[in-house]
């Protein structure tokens, strides 16, 4: 059996005078069988959007405490406003987690204004090498979830050395979890690539990208759906007339950025025959990142299978 207890010399613990730390530890084990060897202490993680937290908990499991800060898909994320829990986590956090390209802002002041040159800091969009502009939405990009899950298995490992052959082990079964979802992309992608489609908001445009559809939504119209502003006429009428004219097969539809604009064009769709395909932003509770895209492209595949209307 793993004893759990406190590693005196560890040097990434932030509170915890020794003796303290072995009384606690000795109460814990007292209190709870130790034979998953999780650290007395927990990590503190923060992850800006509850899919990063996902990842994390799939790695670490109950040697983090996590955070999630955007874990509501009722919401709409890009009018966040954080509030004084959310420092709170910030400020205790050893890790932090967060997508970048604009959609978490609220994290660079949540950041700075606890400093800890002792917290680590992965911001997706470099990890991916994303720039100012691109499409902030990354989690619905394929290649993403490789590259964070290394990121973070490397980061777990650093701040708790004694669980590295967990992490190891668990960022192993990870990737192997994400094969599913490359082999229904790749399914969809031999079946309806070139296929065009609708798109109220850019939140599944990578996921479309992979597929191979062709997003036929003016980009200006998404865009200011995204921002929170009516799109500029032209847009809208150029919108509804592909919705109108059955010039694209399914109406990808963001539940989660939704406005008088988005309801317009899904009525359209419905009395057109074309299939709507809800999309959010945040990952719904009780699920997880693989099964969540996976619902994601079986609801596509049903939609776009032939003969199908709305
Ligand atoms: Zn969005």
């Amino acid at each position: 059996m793993f004893l759990a207890l406190p590693r005196c010399s560890m040097p990434a613990r932030r509170v915890s005078p020794c003796a303290a730390g072995v009384v606690l530890g000795l109460l814990l084990l007292a209190a709870a069988p130790a034979s998953r060897g999780a650290p007395p202490f927990r990590i503190g993680v923060v992850a800006a959007e509850n899919v990063w937290g996902d990842i994390v908990e799939q790695l670490a499991g109950d040697r983090v405490a996590i955070t999630s800060i955007l874990s509501n898909p009722a919401v709409d994320p890009h009018e966040y406003e954080t509030n004084a829990r959310d420092a709170a986590a910030v400020a205790r956090a050893r890790l932090v987690i967060a997508n970048g390209l604009g959609y978490d802002t609220f994290i660079d002041r949540l950041v700075a204004a606890s400093p800890n040159p002792a917290r680590r800091l992965i911001v997706v969009a470099h990890l991916t090498a994303r720039r100012p502009g691109d499409n902030p939405h990354l989690w619905y990009d394929p290649t993403t979830m490789p590259r964070v899950a290394q990121a973070l298995a490397e980061a777990l490992a650093q701040l708790d050395p004694g669980g590295a052959p967990f992490y190891r082990e668990r960022y192993r079964a990870f990737q192997a979890s994400l094969r599913p979802v490359a082999r229904a992309i790749a399914a969809l992608r031999a079946q309806y690539a070139g296929v065009p489609v609708a798109a109220t908001e850019p939140v599944f445009n990578y996921m479309a990208e992979a597929i191979g559809l062709a997003v036929r939504t003016p980009v200006a119209f998404q865009k200011a759906i995204e921002a929170g502003v009516d799109p500029p006429a032209a847009a809208v009428a150029q919108m509804e007339d592909q919705l109108r004219l059955r010039q694209v097969r399914v109406l990808v539809y963001n539940t989660q950025t939704v406005s008088p604009v988005t309801a317009r064009a899904r009525g359209l769709a419905a009395r057109a025959g074309i299939p709507v395909v809800g999309v959010s932003e945040t990952e719904p509770p009780g699920t997880t990142y693989q099964r969540w895209m996976l619902e994601q492209l079986r609801a596509l595949r049903r939609a776009l299978e032939p003969g199908r209307r709305g």
